[in-house]
């Protein structure tokens, strides 16, 4: 049998076990999906423990998702990104570390038959998920401006993709108003403060594609306001089935069963 896991803390309601566990089923692969809460301290240890015990493979997240880069082979968006979120395991060699997160941000705009290269692209945060998301979207072809409550981490960020990108702060009215795609990638909006939206409605436009990362819950008041205001919608648990199925790829060297991941996942959030 086969053992993935993830690693992070808390992990207790992840909902990667139920989604990569359905994708098992549907192949018909024996393999588990398990969680592991190490500290600081215990990460680099369970990282070899894992080596050692042949285990398949790990995804990473909160809070370690920085701190795991030195302890694997880096791929190289990983490295640029700084963060690793999927560890793949080969007998007698160094782990090999992704991070699925930037190629989830790619993909679910895909599936929702929208090209990135050429758009305009505005991210509202700057922590894990909007340096991912920022490098997706410069990766794929846009034009990226970084907005964030600390601008400073707006201006790391955008320094670190290069001339595709620009910061600034959360007064981003004319940003968005020449924009294509927004992408909330800051917790605003996120259960408990769930009337919380990171921008204002009059700011929203019919000619958006508007992603929120947040995913709890799913239908969030940014997009709420969005559909009323003519303006396409992606909901946060497309990027989060997206990170799961392009790891599941990685490890297995399948294709993912799509669809039965995302019937997996969904039927996990309505049930929170
Ligand atoms: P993080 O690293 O802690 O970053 C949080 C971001 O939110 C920062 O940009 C922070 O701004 C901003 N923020 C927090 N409170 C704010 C407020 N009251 N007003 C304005 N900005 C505020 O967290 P993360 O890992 O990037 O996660 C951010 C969100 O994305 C969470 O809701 C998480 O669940 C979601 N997420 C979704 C996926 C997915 O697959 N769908 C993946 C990862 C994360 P400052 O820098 O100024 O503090």
């Amino acid at each position: 049998m086969d053992v993935y896991g993830l690693i992070g803390n808390p992990v207790e309601h992840s909902l990667s076990p139920p989604m990569h566990e359905a994708a098992y089923d549907a192949l018909g692969i024996d393999a588990r999906y398990v969680t592991f809460e190490p500290t600081e301290d215990t990460l680099k240890t369970a990282i070899n423990g894992a080596t050692a015990l042949d285990i398949t493979g790990l995804n990473i997240t909160i809070p370690f998702k920085q701190d795991v880069v030195s302890y694997v082979n880096p791929g190289d968006i990983a490295r640029e990104v700084g963060a690793v979120n999927t560890i793949e395991f080969n007998r007698d060699e160094t782990p090999r570390g992704h991070n699925t997160d930037v190629a989830g941000v790619k993909r679910a705009f895909q599936h929702h038959d929208i090209t990135i290269a050429g758009c305009d692209a505005v991210v509202v945060g700057a922590g894990g998920a909007g340096r991912a998301a920022a490098f997706a979207l410069a990766d794929a072809g846009a034009d990226v401006h970084i907005a964030n409550r600390t601008v400073e981490r707006a201006e790391t960020v955008a320094a670190d993709i290069g001339a595709q990108a620009t910061a600034g702060g959360l007064d981003t009215r004319d940003m968005i108003s020449d924009a294509d795609i927004l992408l909330n990638a800051t917790s605003v909006g996120m259960e408990p403060e769930s009337n919380k939206t990171p921008v204002p409605q009059s700011y929203l436009h019919e000619e958006l594609v508007v992603l929120d990362a947040v995913y709890t819950p799913i239908e969030t008041r940014l997009l709420r306001e969005a559909v009323a205001a003519g303006a396409t919608t992606i909901d946060g648990a497309w990027m989060l089935l997206y990170q799961g199925v392009v790891a599941f790829e990685i490890w297995t060297g399948r294709d993912a069963p799509v669809q039965k991941m995302n019937t997996a996942l969904r039927a996990e959030l309505e049930d929170m």
